[in-house]
């Protein structure tokens, strides 16, 4: 079994889901006493939140590239970045390692494909919703990309860092949440794409008009099962 290194924290709470999906899966595989062999670096969400705020990506950019080094001398054989804003620095990590990193849309692109959709509704941070680093990957395996009106994705980051990322779970952003996803089915979308690792705690596939991709439940999942390659 390969070891897996997981970058967390980014929030703890969504951390936790990775844990135990990633422990779930190899006893799927496995059964009996077998768990995943993990090594997690966890850092601290408030430094990367104040950069995220100053616009600091470099900033983020060091503390994720050092944190993806030491797992790689500790003995990880590749990397799984437990967040879906973070993968805007992919790029800039890879470059300080050796490992590969199995990265988030590729993997939920994967799995709504195998489910025969091509027009996906996608929530997440601002960045997520507004920039390409996610969109291009979804949109390259063939996708089409359809994210909320410029609102609604105000409502949609606020709920992720002032209330998810804290552990706050209110009925009233999840009514906002279900009217956005009903709006992207009306405009088309197949499916929505929980592309925030947090959602999953707020939206589940009872509370959503249209199937629900969690990135958090498929990354975790691929990277399990990549471990037993
Ligand atoms: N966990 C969230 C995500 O998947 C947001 C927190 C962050 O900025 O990393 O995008």
């Amino acid at each position: 079994m390969k070891t897996i290194g997981l970058i967390g924290g980014m929030s703890w709470e969504s951390t936790i889901t990775y844990y135990e999906v990633l422990n779930k899966e190899i006893v799927r595989a496995l059964g009996g006493f077998h768990s995943a062999k993990i090594l997690m670096y966890s850092v601290d969400f408030a430094e990367l939140e104040a950069n995220m705020s100053k616009g600091d990506w470099d900033g983020n950019a060091m503390i994720l590239a050092d944190a993806a080094k030491r797992l790689e001398r500790a003995g990880a054989d590749f990397i799984v970045i437990a967040t879906n804003t973070m993968h805007k620095l992919v790029p800039q990590i890879e470059r300080e390692i050796h490992i590969p990193i199995l990265h988030i849309a590729e993997a939920a692109a994967e799995s709504v494909k195998r489910d025969g959709f091509s027009k996906v509704g996608l929530l997440g941070t601002k960045f997520t919703m507004t920039q390409d680093f996610i969109k291009d990957h979804l949109k390259s395996a063939g996708l089409e990309v359809i994210v909320p009106d410029a609102s609604d994705i105000e409502i949609v980051n606020n709920v992720i860092f002032n209330e998810l990322c804290l552990g706050k779970v209110l009925d009233a952003s999840r009514a906002e949440y279900q009217r956005i996803i009903a709006h992207m089915k009306q405009r088309g979308a197949e499916c929505v794409i929980l592309g925030c690792t947090e959602i999953g705690m707020l939206i589940s596939e009872k509370d959503s008009v249209l199937p629900v991709y969690d990135t958090t439940i498929i990354h975790a999942k691929e990277a399990a099962r990549k471990s037993l390659e």
